[in-house]
């Protein structure tokens, strides 16, 4: 395993994914009831901005620290709030040094009775992971192969939430692995929220996989894109995409308003797009 998240962390495809689950997690909040998040591909939990890792690819740079210092229309600003909040309170002197990962974004967000289940199988990446959240009753930090979490997790207890699927991509059948995680998965919890990142790097894949998806009978599933530029197999990642099995309602209007306003600040070059589509229906 040589991926390490400390290189890409506030990168444009955490832009689109933590802003992604800071919606969700907003969205199973207005019922009092309490939910649990996975997060099968956890990483550390939070980035030093002021690493030697952060630092050798400045890539946050291109991602967090543009959507920061940009001017952002109200109903964008208030879509982002929460997100953007926990990244204040992470930094109260107002610099950027800590950027939440997924957990550190979830734990924040979560309420008393909402509950977090972290998979990770980097060793020491693990390690602080678990640190980081030791002694919180309310998180679970599993040394585990998130896809087996799909197969041993689901349903949770709670029968409400989400999964977040956010793998490395540093094998080449990550793709295959996550299709058919998902649809076992599904299987299991056919009214979960999944929640899948993927970089926009090989298209014949991701259409592979959402064929299998259709195949598989799962419905209502939602298809978001953001491309800062064009990338593709021999280019550095400049798109990333989401695939969400069972999305609140609210998400496809919420990223038409958000999306078009990540391309103004991100942009990079031709070929910036956004896309948000319903791949099934209902
Ligand atoms: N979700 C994190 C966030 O948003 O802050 C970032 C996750 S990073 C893209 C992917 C992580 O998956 C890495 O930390 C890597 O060590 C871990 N990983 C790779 N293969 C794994 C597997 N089979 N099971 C669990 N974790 C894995």
């Amino acid at each position: 395993m040589n991926y390490r998240h400390a290189y890409h962390a506030g990168n444009i495809g955490d832009v689109l994914k933590h802003a992604v689950l800071a919606r969700l997690i907003l969205y199973f909040q207005r019922k009092d009831k309490g939910f649990r998040i996975i997060d099968t591909h956890a990483g550390i939990g939070r980035y030093d901005l002021s690493s030697e890792e952060t630092q050798k690819t400045g890539e946050w740079q291109q991602g967090i620290g543009k959507i920061l210092s940009a001017d952002m229309p109200s109903p964008v600003a208030d879509l982002l709030a929460p997100w953007l909040n926990v990244i204040q309170e992470l930094n109260p002197d107002g610099n950027l040094n800590h950027y939440p990962g997924s957990p550190d974004l979830a734990r924040h967000l979560m309420r008393k009775n909402d509950r977090l289940t972290l998979t990770e199988l980097h060793p020491a990446d693990f390690k602080t992971l678990s640190d980081l959240f030791a002694g919180d009753y309310q998180v679970k930090t599993i040394h585990l192969d998130g896809w087996m979490a799909l197969g041993s997790f689901l349903p949770p207890k709670e029968k409400r939430g989400l999964v977040l699927i956010d793998p490395a991509f540093e094998v080449t059948d990550e793709f295959d692995r996550m299709t058919a995680a998902v649809v076992k998965g599904w299987k299991k919890w056919s009214s979960g929220t999944f929640a899948l990142w993927y970089p926009m790097k090989d298209a014949r894949a991701i259409r592979k996989m959402h064929e299998t998806f259709r195949e598989a009978g799962l419905r209502d599933v939602l298809t978001l894109e953001l491309n800062v530029g064009k990338s593709g197999p021999d280019t550095k990642m400049l798109g990333s995409g989401m695939t969400l099995v069972n999305p609140p309602y609210t998400l496809a209007d919420e990223m038409r308003l958000i999306l078009p306003w990540f391309c103004d600040v991100l942009h990079q070059g031709p070929g910036t797009s956004w896309n948000v589509s319903q791949l099934i229906s209902e």
